[in-house]
């Protein structure tokens, strides 16, 4: 039987089983109308820091941006962390793992879609590249269609397509955000512990699906998605959860 979705409650957490897996952008952060503008909130780092320390270090960010912007955002804080959607893995404070970057002419054979619009942002991630159009939302279709004219160049190079909200990306398709959290899950302090997961968009869907191979539970923001258990209504809602929780007013 299908367990109801618990609408803006947040599930029990057991410290000593539990890895905290947070996707950053409309999850912990309020999205901003370009990626470099989002706002931390001050009190957030430390309760971050708070909690990475109740459960022995078992707390990782799993984002769409690169490790590179995580550690801008977030500094001082060094996480684990998933980033470029499994794109890099951060196991330890030094231990990464890279995905090859995409060669040069495959993004040469895509980045001219970005000349649609001159607010369209283009962004080379390395092991993938990225369509920011939230400065003009309404180019979404045109891109979308030449993407679509672009199938068969996208096939032959083994990419795949993500639409998120206002961006659009090209990845390889061998690898994505569930992909990345189950080598994670499988290292210490991760190990053995049950993935607590929150994220807001269409490519957190893969890692919600898999949550049930570890006995995770899944946490959506701001709308319900399959594989959720919890939804909550906003990014605000889950930052003072977390203090609360680190408080231990939780
Ligand atoms: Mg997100």
């Amino acid at each position: 039987m299908k367990t109801a979705v618990k609408f803006d409650e947040f599930p029990p957490v057991d410290f000593g089983h539990t890895a905290f897996l947070f996707d950053v952008d409309g999850t912990l952060l309020d999205i901003a109308p370009v990626p470099g503008a989002v706002d931390v909130p001050s009190q957030l780092p430390d309760c971050l820091v708070g909690l990475e320390g109740r459960c022995d270090g078992a707390l990782a960010f799993v984002s769409g941006r690169t490790l590179a912007e995580l550690d801008t955002l977030f500094a001082p804080l060094v996480l684990p962390a998933i980033g470029s959607h499994g794109g890099e893995i951060r196991f330890g404070r030094n231990d990464v793992f890279r995905e090859p970057p995409l060669p040069g002419e495959v993004k040469a054979r895509f980045r001219g879609l970005a000349d649609a619009d001159h607010r369209i942002i283009f962004e080379d991630k390395g092991c993938s590249i990225a369509f920011h159009y939230r400065l003009v939302p309404q180019i979404q279709p045109v891109l979308l269609q030449a993407l679509q004219q672009k199938q068969a160049d996208l096939q032959e190079d083994g990419l795949e397509v993500l639409r998120g909200k206002a961006i659009i990306e090209i990845k390889p398709k061998r690898y994505n955000k569930a992909t990345a959290l189950r080598r994670l899950m499988q290292e210490r302090p991760f190990l053995g512990r049950r993935p607590l997961f929150a994220g807001d968009d269409t490519t957190d869907e893969d890692v919600f699906a898999i949550l049930p191979e570890m006995h995770g539970t899944g946490i959506s923001v701001g709308r319900r998605m399959t594989g959720a258990a919890y939804s909550v209504g906003r990014p605000e809602d889950m930052r003072s959860w977390l203090c609360r929780l680190e408080s231990g007013t939780g």
